[in-house]
């Protein structure tokens, strides 16, 4: 039996009626642009997130974007981040002309060390961008209160985190502005390009809503320059249909992760860690094992898939080398990207297929142990 990383088909299979359907009223309607089920599925969204506006936009790169513009943010601006991300964030910040600056992560959890914040601050910094990787919420208080004491706006990066809370409370609703990928492989997805922006704050709201749409509010008035960041309405009407499963799709991820807490808690390094102050929402299953790459060849030639997110910290990318990051720079999030690897995790994830997972990790990781 094959274990995929991820199944979407599973997904699909369930859906696919009411899914042709929606398509069909889509195409039969020929509303294809800015219409009703992009607005009800932004504000069913935004409620969900316990947030006043949601705009929906064209990829989780392009929220990040317009939330970045939204706030004004640009040409010698400076953005506190982290480097242990996906490249996506990072591309947000130089694409709006702004400077990424990298703080570290928590070794356990990976994300965001709010205690590097206040070392990194200069004259320039505008905004910090925390990222809700993998699934977990970061420590948000002490972000949005060293945010508060030096002026500056947080905008989170919840792509890989829809539905994790952090002090009971859904993330994308702590920021001045939350972004979310809807790619199809997130806890929620379209079935193709899709993002969104949440806030509470209607002018920043009324801004991205311009800015996605050419810089209009009228069409052909341009009132800013805009982009093409339009959210389309097939994969509002995707969204729509798979919104009301995403509390059970992520209840299934917690089970499964409680599974393998379970029966790898004595076998590899790391199984991961969740917060008292937070919930964890398993986009991702990271775990740490030594001899890493020989351990993810052994696992393939069982048929089961694994990735590593991510292999190369964003700080000592190529597309990075202007920044002026050093190896050395970052060491909790470079020795966490030898380590980690990403175990099949989906809602759909049978015991079967988990207890074969399971078996093969632990017969490689002791394999590993001893070779080394
Ligand atoms: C997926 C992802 C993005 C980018 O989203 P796209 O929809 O692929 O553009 C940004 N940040 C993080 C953390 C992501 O996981």
């Amino acid at each position: 039996m094959q274990v995929p990383l991820v199944d979407l088909r599973a997904q699909y299979l369930k859906l696919k009626p009411e899914i042709m359907a929606a398509f069909e009223e889509v195409l039969d309607s020929m509303r294809l642009f800015l219409g009703p089920r992009v607005q009800a599925f932004e504000r069913d969204f935004a409620a969900y997130c316990e947030c006043q506006y949601g705009v929906g936009v064209s990829s989780g790169t392009d929220a990040l974007i317009l939330a970045l513009r939204a706030c004004e943010i640009g040409p010698g601006d400076e953005v506190i981040t982290v480097s242990n991300t996906f490249i996506a964030t990072i591309e947000a910040i130089a694409a709006v002309g702004a400077r990424p600056v990298f703080v570290d992560i928590d070794p356990e959890t990976y994300l965001m060390d709010w205690q590097q914040l206040e070392q990194v601050l200069t004259p320039r910094t505008r905004a910090v961008l925390p990222v809700h990787l993998f699934g977990h919420a970061v420590e948000m208080q002490p972000v949005l209160d060293f945010a508060r004491a030096h002026g500056l706006k947080v905008i989170e990066d919840a792509s890989q985190a829809h539905g994790a809370t952090y002090q009971g409370q859904r993330v994308g609703s702590f920021g001045d502005i939350a972004c979310f990928s809807l790619y199809f492989s997130k806890n929620l997805g379209a079935f193709g390009e899709a993002g969104i922006c949440t806030t509470n704050d209607s002018s920043l709201a009324e801004r991205m809503r311009m800015i996605r749409d050419h810089g209009s509010r009228i069409r052909y008035k341009h009132e800013l320059m805009g982009v093409n960041a339009r959210l389309d309405e097939m994969q509002a009407a995707v969204l729509l249909i798979k919104m009301p499963y995403l509390d059970q799709w992520n209840a299934a991820r917690q089970a499964h992760a409680q599974r393998y807490a379970e029966l790898l808690q004595d076998v590899v390094e790391a199984v991961p860690v969740t917060r008292p102050w937070g919930t964890h929402v398993y986009c991702y299953y990271v775990i740490q094992v030594p001899a890493r790459d020989q351990f993810r060849e052994a696992l393939a030639k069982e048929g089961i898939e694994t990735n590593v997110h991510y292999p190369i910290p964003i700080h000592l990318q190529p597309a990075c080398s202007i920044y002026g990051y050093e190896k050395g720079m970052l060491p909790v999030t470079e020795r966490a990207a030898e380590h980690i690897v990403s175990l099949p995790m989906y809602p759909e994830l049978t015991e079967e297929q988990l207890q074969l997972v399971v078996a093969a990790v632990k017969k490689n990781v002791l394999a590993g142990v001893k070779k080394m």
